[in-house]
């Protein structure tokens, strides 16, 4: 219903990449293209927030209230969704833009998104109970929706890309950042496949911690990948951006550098060092996220 009132085209493809690296290693490398399941809403962030929506719709919520920095998937998916939906959606900003909004900003504005600006100091209290309590008081018929959209919650709307599958893999592979994502799919992934996730920023341990508190019970079947973050959240180094220009060109799939750009780019040094043993079946989740690397306007 809801779904079907966003036009989300689910199932999403699952298809094999005709790509010259994956068969120089003689491995075969699907995709899912979670990226082509809505042309604004972001593909993972569509399958975090589905069941959050639905409850709010149920309940019939009237105001949604959440967090992100200025290039936000997560606010820019969420700020469509509550417009088409006709609640009204409050997002807590990190940093003034002010005067030079980014595109995704403008979007919001245009989806009559209320846009508060946060400090950096007052957006790093977001995970803390007496902010959120705060929050909540002042706002006391709101749903409060955490950052990414990463909540015990999403776990249910991740598993759908697993259950969507129409083959068994032996790797399925995510960018991680927030963890909702991976946990997700270790939730629902059976046994006998890996679940592989690509840090895209620094975060050893504690990005495993993340993942740990969202799951149920503890996994074996996972590991995070530390090596190609490029040096931390949304930083592109040279080597990267070159590579997702290339990759695009060979695949015809579009990535960007700050997600699906670090998931293929680790992909090729894995598959180059052998980590994949001939004959592999490896899955990789593309979780869209290309309205993210719209560049700014010059201020104004
Ligand atoms: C948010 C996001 C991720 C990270 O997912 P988490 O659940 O936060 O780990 C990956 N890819 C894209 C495109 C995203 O927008």
């Amino acid at each position: 219903m809801l779904a079907h009132t966003l036009t989300i085209n689910a199932p999403s493809p699952e298809v094999k990449l005709n790509w010259p690296v994956a068969e120089r290693y003689k491995t075969e490398l699907w995709v899912k293209r979670d990226d082509l399941l809505h042309p604004i809403i972001s593909g993972n962030k569509w399958r975090k927030l589905k069941y959050a929506l639905l409850d709010a719709q149920q309940r019939k919520v009237k105001h949604i209230i959440s967090f992100g920095g200025g290039y936000s998937n997560h606010l820019h998916a969420l700020g469509y969704c509550c417009h088409q939906l006709d609640i009204k959606f409050t997002a807590l900003v990190r940093g003034n833009y002010t005067c030079n909004p980014t595109p995704m900003l403008r979007d919001l504005s245009s989806w009559q998104v209320d846009i508060q600006y946060l400090s950096k100091v007052e957006f790093k209290q977001r995970t803390q109970p007496e902010f959120i309590q705060q929050l909540q008081q002042r706002y006391s018929n709101a749903l409060i929706i955490p950052e990414g959209g990463t909540q015990q919650q999403a776990l249910q709307g991740v598993g759908e890309i697993v259950s969507e599958l129409h083959q068994t893999y032996d790797y399925i592979v995510a960018p991680v950042a927030s963890g909702g994502t991976l946990a997700g799919l270790i939730a629902s992934t059976p046994n006998t496949s890996q679940v592989l996730g690509v840090a895209v920023l620094k975060g050893e341990g504690y990005l495993e911690g993340l993942v740990q508190n969202l799951l149920p019970k503890p996994y074996k079947n996972w590991h995070i990948e530390h090596t190609w973050h490029g040096g931390g959240y949304a930083k592109t180094p040279s080597a990267l951006t070159q590579f997702c220009r290339q990759f695009s060109a060979e695949t015809a799939i579009s990535v960007e550098p700050v997600y699906s750009g670090k998931l293929f780019y680790a992909l090729a040094h894995l598959l180059q060092q052998g980590f994949f043993a001939t004959g592999s079946k490896i899955l990789a989740l593309h979780t869209g996220g290309l309205q993210g690397s719209r560049t700014q306007q010059a201020c104004e």
